[in-house]
């Protein structure tokens, strides 16, 4: 497998449902624009406030599979009895680009990416406890109770895989939060081989080596 060097951060965040992932990402993208969000292709029906090429692109599974086969994910996965993936092109043009790019995706999907990119920026995004995850899926009224109860499942499957994480957010305190996730940003852009990339002279003053 080919592992891929980066000359931006890429972000990859991961949370079970319920743990405000979406609102703490768009607050997150808000504060920094200049950060692109990959959008994902999946076979789950959209939700009543979803719009298909601004929250998923919702195709049917024979379309997805045809997608698969034609080597257009990066990485996919079945996700709470759906399939999802990542566009291919859209990643490995945004970082050519050298944009900083986000994806919002399963535990399964961010150890396929750290796979790909070693330096690829892993977070997880935790409720303060599953009690009030249950809580705060019931509250939000999007899905039936039995759609509840697998989300609550695979959140305690995902929970259990945190710590492949690079960087835990616990989202007890949504400023708190987003402050953490505005910190991580702000870390990655200083890490070492981000520098050299943006400073080719200094490196080549200095004799330093920029990834391969
Ligand atoms: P939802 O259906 O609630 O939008 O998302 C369900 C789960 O699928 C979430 O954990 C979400 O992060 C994950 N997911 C969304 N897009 C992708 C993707 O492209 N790849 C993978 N592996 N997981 C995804």
């Amino acid at each position: 497998m080919e592992q891929r060097f980066l000359k931006a951060s890429l972000f990859v965040i991961v949370a079970p449902s319920g743990a405000g992932k979406t609102t703490l990402v768009h607050a997150l993208l808000r504060s920094r624009p200049g950060i692109k969000l990959s959008i994902s292709t999946t076979t789950r029906l959209p939700r009543q406030s979803e719009r298909h090429g601004e929250h998923y692109f919702f195709v049917d599974e024979a379309r997805f599979v045809e997608l698969q086969k034609n080597g257009q994910f990066l990485e996919s996965a079945f996700v709470h009895g759906h399939y999802y993936g990542t566009s291919s092109s859209f990643v490995d043009e945004t970082l050519a680009n050298g944009d900083d790019l986000l994806l919002e995706i399963d535990c399964q999907g961010a150890s396929q990416i750290k796979r790909l990119f070693p330096e690829a920026v892993i977070i997880f995004i935790a409720p303060p406890s599953v009690e009030e995850l249950r809580r705060r899926l019931h509250a939000r009224a999007q899905d039936d109770e039995a759609t509840i109860a697998r989300r609550i499942e695979g959140a305690k499957k995902e929970l259990q895989r945190a710590h492949e994480a690079d960087y835990l957010v616990i989202n007890d305190d949504f400023d708190q939060a987003l402050l953490d996730l505005q910190r991580i940003v702000e870390a990655s852009a200083l890490r070492y081989h981000l520098r050299l990339s943006r400073f080719p002279l200094l490196a080549e003053r200095l004799g330093l080596r920029s990834a391969p």
